[in-house]
Order: C-alpha cells, then sequence, then structure tokens
C-alpha cells in the first residue's frame, strides 16, 4: 500500500538510540492512522547500527534500511531518503530523539490544513552547550544577512514537506546540499511548527566543530556570492587607503627627512594587506572548489545495499545523478 507518511531518518553510529527511536516513532505514527514507511539510511556506520536497523527491518514491513557505501554526511543521507520516499508527506528527523516524534500529528494537522512544507522551529536548545548555541546564533544571524533566500532562523532539518516540495528539492542537482535552504528556496507555502529541542536521548554528536565550520561554509556559499562582493569592497577600501598612504609618503620624502622612520608602518601595512590578499584568495578557493566539485556531477550519494524494499534496482536505474544529468543536458 503506498504510504501517505515518509519518515526519513538518518543513521550515522547511532546504536544506542536506534531501538527507542524505532520505538517512539512507530508508537507515534500508529496513532495517525494512516499508511507510513520508515526509511532508515545508515550513512556508513561503524558500530552496530546497521546490524540493529537491519533486524527491524527485517521485522516490519513499515520499515526499509538503506545502507549507503561510505559515510557521506548528514546531508546526503538526507538525500537518500527523500529520493526513495514514496508517501505524500515526507517528513525529516533526527535520529537521537531531539526532534520529538510527539510533535508530527501536529505537523501533519498543518500540512492537511494547506500548508506545503511545516518547519520545526526551536524554542529552546536543551542540552547543548554554550558554544553550540551560541555559534547557531552567530551561524544564522550571518546566513540571514548573506542570503538572498529567506532562511528561518532556528530550524534543523526537521520537517514535513509535501510530496511536490520534496520532488522540487531531489530535482536540484547541487553536490553540496544544504536542505533546509533549498526547501525554503523551493517556496510553496511554508509554516513554522515551534518545539522545544531536547537533549540528545544517548551517545555524543556527530557534528564536531570541524563538520559545523564545512556545513557553514556549504550554506554560505550555496545561496549566496555576497561574501565575494564583500572581498572587492574590502580590498578596495585597503587599495584607497593604501593610495592615501602612498601620498602621505611621497609628501613625507619630498618635504621632511624623516623617511628612513617609516619601517614600521611600512611592515603593518604589508603584513595586512598580505594577509587581507590571503584571506580572499581563500574565500575564492571555497567558491572555486564547489565549482569544481559540481561539474564533476558525482552523485551525492552510493547506495550499498536496500532492505525491505522490492523497486531497489528500479530506483537505482533513475537515481539522483542521472536524473541530474538528464535535466541538464
Ligand atoms: N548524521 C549522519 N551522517 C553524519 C553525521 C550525522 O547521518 O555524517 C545523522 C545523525 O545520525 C543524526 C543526525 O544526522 O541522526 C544529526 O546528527 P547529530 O544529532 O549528531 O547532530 P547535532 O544534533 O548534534 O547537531
Ligand atoms: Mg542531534
Amino acid at each position: 500500500m503506498k504510504p501517505v507518511y515518509s519518515v526519513v531518518i538518518p543513521l550515522y553510529n547511532e546504536e544506542e538510540v536506534i531501538a527507542e527511536t524505532y520505538g517512539r516513532l512507530t508508537g507515534v505514527m500508529q496513532t495517525m492512522n494512516e499508511p507510513y514507511e520508515l526509511i532508515f539510511v545508515d550513512d556508513g556506520s561503524r558500530d552496530g547500527t546497521a546490524k540493529i536497523a537491519a533486524e527491524i527491518a527485517a521485522g516490519d514491513p513499515c520499515v526499509c534500511l538503506i545502507s549507503l557505501a561510505r559515510n557521506f554526511g548528514h546531508m546526503p543521507a538526507i538525500t537518500a531518503g527523500m529520493e526513495y520516499s514514496r508517501g505524500d508527506a515526507v517528513i525529516i528527523i533526527d535520529a537521537d530523539l531531539q526532534d520529538p516524534p510527539e510533535a508530527l500529528p501536529h505537523m501533519a494537522a498543518l500540512w492537511k490544513s494547506g500548508y506545503d512544507v511545516v518547519y520545526g522551529k526551536r524554542t529552546e536548545r536543551k542540552g547543548e552547550g554554550f558554544f553550540k548555541k551560541l555559534s547557531a546564533k552567530l551561524f544564522y544571524g550571518f546566513i540571514r544577512k548573506m542570503t538572498p533566500v529567506d532562511l528561518p532562523a532556528d530550524t534543523g532539518e526537521f520537517r514535513l514537506m509535501d510530496r511536490k516540495v520534496c520532488d522540487a528539492v531531489n530535482r536540484l542537482g547541487e553536490t553540496h546540499r544544504y536542505i533546509r535552504g533549498l526547501v525554503s528556496w523551493v517556496g510553496f507555502r511554508q509554516t513554522a511548527y515551534e518545539y522545544v529541542r531536547e537533549k540528545r536521548f544517548a551517545g555524543s554528536t556527530k557534528y564536531p566543530l570541524r563538520k559545523m565550520a564545512a556545513f557553514a561554509m556549504d550554506a554560505i556559499t550555496a545561496f549566496s556570492y555576497k561574501p565575494l562582493k564583500l572581498a572587492t569592497l574590502l580590498g578596495a577600501a585597503v587599495s584607497l587607503s593604501s593610495f592615501l598612504y602612498m601620498l602621505f609618503v611621497v609628501w613625507q620624502a619630498i618635504f621632511t627627512d624623516t623617511t628612513v622612520s617609516g619601517w614600521a608602518s611600512i611592515v603593518v601595512l604589508l603584513l595586512f594587506t598580505q594577509g587581507l590578499v590571503l584571506m580572499i584568495l581563500g574565500l575564492m578557493g571555497e567558491y572555486i572548489g564547489r565549482i569544481f566539485e559540481e561539474t564533476k556531477k558525482r552523485p551525492v550519494y552510493i547506495v550499498r545495499e536496500v532492505l525491505g524494499r522490492d523497486d531497489f534496482f528500479e530506483k537505482n536505474r533513475k537515481s539522483h545523478n542521472s536524473d541530474t544529468i538528464a535535466c541538464h543536458n
């Protein structure tokens, strides 16, 4: 039977939470009285996650497991789940129960009342350190300034979207997928559902600082080239001040006899401008690197195995990559 709801759950080393997550999700989905499917996406876990998930999928016809060939990352894992989903509404939820499954009936009600996207908006973040909260705040402030798309603050991937939104996002062929941004970008009628973000049920975060920084860079570069414009402005400001300083130096050389004493200011200026140039070059590099990645047109993820689904081969033929090529050529 075709499911009404598809729930996509990315998993990376979540052996401690998966059984509990499965239990709570199933409990909630059953109260909603409509056919559903749970799509576990194992993102190359190195612990017992795959084994536990396979057991769950074998014992419950509503569950399937998509195992990726390696750890591709949170966004690729969600992309895989979205592409495999068949429901009229697609729900994305973290495996660690930070996003409460109990919110789903409320989000579904909003969907039924006519919204195409219901995104979870965090009113409070429990169990997250000062640093994570501060970095999130700075990040959202920055990204909202930097991008022309209206990206709602304090949202994660936790959301429910209509089939047509999911299909529209699936058709966007970019390699670096900042999913919450892509969902905002496609438009449709969107609304927020406010919830309190709970503490992780068990285990530890799979987003160390390094991954968060890469994620922020992806988000910004995917939606804006304002940083490049700022770099140009900064460059122009520095050149102008250097020019004024040059006039001053020439004046000094002609009309005074203190020219050798300028060593310190020259060193300072040199270091400053060199630093600035390197920084701007690095910024250019970030964009060029992404252009390079996009031109390779590699698939966003590779599936190793699918359990609990009979349409694997059919799906595999029209996988993300061939889709992308088809609409670009
Ligand atoms: N995740 C994933 N691949 C990764 C990193 C994370 O599939 O490379 C999944 C993880 O299992 C979880 C979700 O993404 O379901 C969010 O990760 P996490 O809770 O560690 O992030 P945080 O809430 O700390 O930002
Ligand atoms: Mg989490």
